[in-house]
């Protein structure tokens, strides 16, 4: 016997569910390292259509060329310093230089992008009704007093030091969510992100992970910076994208750390790729930068709790994994 009857329709909240379901995402900065790792988990889901807007001061096009000419996705060229009028349901907002050399260059432009930036996407979002992610950083803790970081520790941040507009620029930034969320209800949602690392980190940017892998590679001595005992803790990029797409559709505020609390000092770190990836190279030190933090590690109790989120990968799982990508741009051949 074969049924005549047509299906039933969609119940009006099944519809809307279905409706729901269907997000236009922007992600600012997603051409950058962390963003176009984003972008990747968020077009996997092919119920999403992903806006990336990136004016390429420290990302590139090349992050992104898997999804270019994508009916789900847009490509625009655009400085977050300047008003934007899209339509979207979620905003990743990411857009600002992560590294010191990069965010050292024009501090001013930082600071613009850290607090016009934040600014205008907290308009956009009020105007469209979207939720907003912020992308924060451990930075706002300074040279922390209280170790390891929990999120309800205020910091000990110079003002006026070389590291400032980027430091001091998260803090506003994040003080400005918080003012549009009291003021106006938009849904806000903040990251206080750890260094992380990975595939695609730019090869001159002078951070410790990509700076000791292109040196291993190409043979040349890993620069420690002096006293070389400072610590650092390393998410692999993988982890840390899961975690930001779970804090921004769960239902907390932040801010939340998302780190791995894995903890290593620069020596250890220089030995580890030595280890790994050329047991011939040397190690040198060097002097340092001002206002170097001493100590850095995430407590991630809240993410555990609230999200369900802590990192997989382990450092010594992810180096691997960011070599052949590292080689593959560095034009060297596997020995
Ligand atoms: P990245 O430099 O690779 O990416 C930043 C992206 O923003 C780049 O594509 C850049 O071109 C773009 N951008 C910069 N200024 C802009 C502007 N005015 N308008 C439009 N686009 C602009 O850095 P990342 O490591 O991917 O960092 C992403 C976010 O995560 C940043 O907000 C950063 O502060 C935060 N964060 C990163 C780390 C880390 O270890 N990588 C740690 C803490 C916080
Ligand atoms: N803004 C934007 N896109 C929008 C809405 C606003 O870029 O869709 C910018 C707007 O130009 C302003 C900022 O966001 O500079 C803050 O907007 P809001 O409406 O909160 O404040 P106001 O315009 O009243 O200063
Ligand atoms: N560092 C180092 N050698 C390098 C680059 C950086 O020893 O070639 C040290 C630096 O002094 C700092 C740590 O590594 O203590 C992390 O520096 P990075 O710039 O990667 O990140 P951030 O200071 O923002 O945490």
């Amino acid at each position: 016997h074969v049924s005549t009857k047509p299906p039933p329709e969609p119940s009006p909240l099944r519809r809307a569910k279905f409706f729901q379901a269907n997000m236009r995402i922007l992600v600012t900065g997603g051409a950058g390292f962390i963003g176009s790792h984003l972008v990747d988990k968020l077009m996997q889901n092919e119920k999403n259509e992903v806006i990336v807007v990136d004016n390429y001061f420290t990302g590139s096009k090349d992050n992104l060329s898997q999804w270019i000419g994508n009916p789900r996705f847009e490509l625009i060229r655009h400085d977050v310093t300047e008003p934007l009028f899209v339509e979207v349901d979620r905003i990743y907002h990411l857009a600002c230089p992560a590294s010191p050399i990069f965010y050292k260059y024009n501090p001013v432009k930082t600071i613009k992008t850290n607090v016009i930036g934040t600014l205008n996407m907290l308009g956009l979002a009020k105007r469209v009704g979207a939720r907003i992610l912020l992308t924060s950083t451990s930075e706002v803790y300074g040279d922390p007093l209280v170790h390891p970081q929990t999120e309800d520790y205020w910091g000990n941040v110079n003002p006026i030091g070389v590291r400032s507009c980027y430091d001091e620029g998260k803090r506003v930034a994040e003080t400005l969510m918080y003012d549009y969320h009291r003021l106006h209800g938009i849904e806000i949602r903040i990251a206080r992100i750890f260094n992380t690392y990975g595939p695609r980190m730019n090869l001159d940017d002078g951070r410790v992970v990509s700076n000791f892998l292109a040196q291993a590679i190409r043979d040349e001595p890993l620069t420690v910076q002096l006293p070389g005992t400072q610590t650092r803790s390393f998410c692999y990029v993988s982890d840390m994208v899961d975690g930001l797409t779970r804090l921004m559709e769960g239902e907390h505020t932040g801010p939340i750390n998302m780190g791995n609390p894995g903890e290593f000092t620069m020596l250890e770190l220089a030995e580890t790729v030595k280890e790994m990836i050329n047991p011939n190279v040397k190690i040198m030190t060097v002097e340092n930068t001002p206002d170097d933090p001493r100590q850095r590690k995430p407590d991630i109790t809240k993410a555990k709790e609230l999200l369900g989120w802590e990192p997989k990968i382990k450092l010594n799982s992810g180096i691997p994994l960011m070599e052949e990508d590292f080689r593959k741009r560095l034009t060297i051949s596997r020995k």
